[in-house]
């Protein structure tokens, strides 16, 4: 996601600790106190600017929503959209999905979303795709049994590569659609990217996956 340099972003992410949360290692096993209520944790990695999150977390009140984006100059305005519609079930952290196990205990987590994830088109690339095997681990080591990855995108590439990539890890698919505006799928909010590509034409793709416990 391209956006502008914006320096003070760190700053204003540390005005609102009840939304960005600034030491997310401390919260590891405490999430329920964290969100002050044992509601049903699902997080959404590369959250960019959080129209998704936010959508869901209106939709959703009885879900907590947790935005992981690496970006402080994009995450910042998922921030403002926090701050704006006052939503007490969404909270948004400035971190590395790499990184995930070191916040999360086995379990903690209920389903992760993947929308719009960067397609890393080069072969030498295909370790930094978020359905890289590596990251279905962690994915893998945060979530509950059976615990789903909804992954949403309009790069045919990479719906092909982690098709490929999720079944060769074990994991069984639960729902595929090729063309998911043109679906019975109820309920779809959707995100920056998928607004903006599927104003140009762009067919989106979507699936549901489950790890095996
Ligand atoms: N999900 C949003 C949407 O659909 O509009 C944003 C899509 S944008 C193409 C991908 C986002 O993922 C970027 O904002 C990027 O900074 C973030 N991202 C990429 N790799 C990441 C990682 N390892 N951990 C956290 N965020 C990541």
């Amino acid at each position: 996601m391209r956006t502008r340099n914006k320096p003070w972003a760190k700053d204003k992410l540390a005005q609102y600790p009840q939304y960005a949360i600034g030491s997310p290692a401390d919260c590891r096993g405490e999430w329920t106190s964290v969100f002050g209520n044992d509601h049903p944790i699902h997080i959404e990695v590369g959250t960019g600017k959080g129209s998704f999150i936010t959508g869901m977390a209106k939709a959703h009140p009885n879900i907590n929503y947790i935005g992981i984006e690496l970006s402080e100059s994009v995450i910042i305005t998922a921030l403002d959209r926090i701050i704006e519609e006052e939503l007490p079930n969404v909270k948004i952290m400035n971190v590395n999905a790499n990184d995930l196990e070191q916040f999360f205990n086995k379990g903690e987590v209920d389903r992760v979303y993947l929308n719009f994830s960067d397609p890393w088109p080069k072969t030498r690339h295909e370790k930094r795709r978020l359905t890289f095997k590596s990251f279905l681990k962690v994915y893998e080591n945060i979530l509950r049994d059976n615990g789903e990855i909804h992954f949403k995108t309009d790069n045919q590439g990479l719906f092909e590569y982690s098709l490929t990539s999720l079944s060769q890890y074990g994991m069984t698919l639960l729902y595929v659609s090729l063309d998911l505006h043109n679906s019975s799928y109820e309920g779809n909010i959707m995100t920056e990217y998928e607004k903006k590509f599927s104003e140009k034409g762009s067919r989106i793709y979507r699936l549901e996956a489950k790890f095996n416990a």
